[in-house]
């Protein structure tokens, strides 16, 4: 019965951490945070950016979670950290690896998913300045989103 818990707790985390992750960087990133943010959105080499700052905040909570929940013989704290952990390792993969490909290891792709999260973070990074953006999420992509890339898939299957 632990294990079922402790495995919704880890969802949970990483369920929450979508909301988070589009809370703070709405108000966050693109607010007192911006200066940080900014080469991310100006900044065309995505080597090294001030952005990348943000892993370590984020790691935070994660790594304190962790720590507690070990000392505590691995309470819910443990697998909430797992699950913002997992969330992060997530988000690396799509956002710096499949989104702006910063290493050369994942370049094309036929699925839909894919498809649709590129094209939501594209219309985010379409916004060079801090107000009037969108598209602040990562994973789940929003139904608009998807009804951009439907076209390009029917002349796919139609073979054009
Ligand atoms: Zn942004
Ligand atoms: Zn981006």
């Amino acid at each position: 019965m632990k294990v079922l818990i402790d495995m919704l707790v880890i969802i949970i985390a990483f369920c929450m951490m979508e909301i988070i992750a589009w809370l703070a960087h709405r108000y966050v990133m693109h607010g007192f945070l911006w200066q940080l943010h900014k080469d991310h959105h100006q900044g065309a080499s995505h080597r090294f950016e001030r952005n990348d700052t943000f892993f370590i905040i984020f790691a935070l909570p994660s790594i304190v979670l962790l720590y507690f929940g070990l000392r505590a013989d691995f309470n819910w704290m443990f697998f909430a950290g797992t699950g913002i952990f997992l969330y992060g390792m997530a988000y690396f993969i799509v956002h710096d690896i499949i989104i702006h490909q910063r290493f050369k290891i994942f370049t094309r792709s036929d699925n839909s998913y894919i498809k649709a999260i590129r094209w939501a973070h594209k219309m985010h990074h379409k916004h060079l300045e801090k107000h009037n953006g969108e598209s602040f999420g990562m994973l789940f992509v929003n139904r608009k989103y998807w009804r951009k890339i439907k076209p390009e898939k029917t002349m796919n299957n139609g073979k054009i």
